[in-house]
């Protein structure tokens, strides 16, 4: 494969530290609102340690057999959950609540906020009394998160064997660094049920290192291994000003390995990220010069799925991503603090993942203190800033007509894997 020539970085202005309202801003900052702890009253709780391996030598599954108990398995953990979810509307029912086991990172890509190495990682108590309370309001999904969340892997291996145990779809997302064989063994063995490998380079480069050369050996074994365990994998991709030529090249990868994409716009930080070392001169922020090559290749990525190329984003998704570039999207229909959720590595609660940083108080696992009336308030105004994938394919299926439309699609062909995103 010839080596591809990057796009020098020019000089880019420091963006605002902060996108939202400078008045809905204050508001979620207050110093002293958010709880610092969740009550510590009762007996510190543990994982069981799981057993390994609970399936000596897997064989390798038939493509049916593999379709099949995913078929399964997405109906179980996605399927009745969200009809029970519109049965139970005014009820905390997250169908993706994220677990922020970690907040710390083996890398430093130079447009995340989302890591502080200072941050300490989540206990094993939090962990396991997390995983009891989603369970206990309905939620059939763990979708983990960091940072990195493979800086433990035996704790990780943990929640997947107590999560999988109780029927629970357990989503891992990584930079796959240290997502050796063995690791993925285990976590197969535990019953992981989809792996989000994060690259936007081909080649590791100082402002991108989440690339797929370092990986490509575990990326390789990752994928061969799915028939034996049963999970899926997909590559999630961020599209910045200095990778564009990269996106095309690993979606062919993914798609010659037979696996689906997600793709994100490079964003500013939404809210203040006071730890963030990196909101000056940054390469990897798109300028309004690109936003042209930017439409060019959200297109060129279209057509790739009318060719069948598997993508996790919707289309009218990509299209938004445009509007977004150039500073605001029309507002759409944000589920988080009802449907999703994030928990914090203390144990706090926040509707979503840009409001990590966020002082107000939404309260903490099994004490929520969501309040749809401060969330609706609130949505007028950062929905027209944030495009949060999982957040807005959540919002997109929220609708009945949509899901039954889909599912009869996929019975149409006999449930033989997804056919077509929403
Ligand atoms: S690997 Fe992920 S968490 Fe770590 S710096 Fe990069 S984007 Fe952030
Ligand atoms: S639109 Fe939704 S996901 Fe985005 S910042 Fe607002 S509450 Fe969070």
């Amino acid at each position: 494969m010839p080596e591809i020539q990057q796009p020098q970085p020019a000089d880019t202005a420091t963006p605002p530290p902060f996108r939202i309202d400078a008045k809905l801003h204050q508001i979620l900052y207050k110093d002293t609102s958010k709880p610092t702890t969740i009550d510590s009253d009762r007996p510190l709780e543990s994982l069981p340690v799981p057993v390994y391996p609970q399936h000596p030598d897997p064989k390798e599954m038939t493509k049916s057999e593999y379709q099949k108990l995913n078929a399964i398995r997405t109906w179980k953990t996605w399927g009745a959950p969200y009809f029970k979810s519109r049965w139970h509307s005014d009820e905390l029912r997250p169908l993706i609540p994220y677990l922020f086991t970690e907040w710390k990172c083996n890398l430093d890509c130079h447009y995340c906020w989302s890591y502080n190495n200072k941050v300490k990682g989540m206990t094993e108590d939090v962990a396991r009394r997390s995983i009891d309370w989603l369970h206990s309001i309905g939620s059939r999904v763990i979708a983990l998160m960091g940072g990195e969340p493979l800086l433990r892997p035996d704790f990780i291996h943990k929640i997947v064997n107590y999560s999988a145990k109780n029927d629970i779809f357990v989503y891992l997302p990584t930079n796959g660094r240290l997502m050796k064989p063995e690791v993925i063994d285990k976590l197969g063995d535990a019953g992981l049920a989809t792996v989000n490998l994060a690259v936007d380079s081909v080649n590791e480069r100082k402002a991108l290192p989440k690339a797929l050369k370092p990986i490509r050996p575990y990326f390789d074994y990752l994928v061969k291994r799915q028939r034996y365990y049963g999970y899926t994998v997909m590559f999630n991709i961020n599209i910045t000003r200095i990778n564009m030529d990269d996106v095309k090249e690993l979606t062919e990868i993914a798609h010659d390995a037979g696996i689906a994409t997600d793709y994100h716009i490079n964003e500013t930080p939404m809210m203040e990220q006071t730890h963030f070392k990196h909101l000056d001169e940054n390469s990897t922020y798109l300028t309004p010069d690109d936003w042209s090559k930017v439409d060019d290749l959200l297109d060129y990525l279209n057509d790739k799925r009318s060719q069948g190329y598997k993508m996790a984003n919707p289309k009218q998704h990509m299209e938004d991503m445009k509007t977004l570039m150039r500073g605001e999207v029309p507002a759409w229909d944000c589920r988080a603090g009802q449907n999703s959720l994030i928990i914090r590595t203390d144990g706090t609660l926040a509707p979503c993942f840009p409001m990590y940083s966020a002082t107000h108080d939404w309260g903490t696992i099994g004490n929520h203190k969501f309040d749809v009336g401060q969330l609706t308030e609130m949505k007028k105004d950062c929905s027209k800033h944030c495009l949060s994938t999982c957040n807005y394919i959540l919002g997109y299926c929220y609708d009945t007509r949509r899901v039954l439309t889909w599912a009869a699609k996929q019975a149409m062909h006999g449930f033989k894997g997804a056919t077509g995103s929403f």
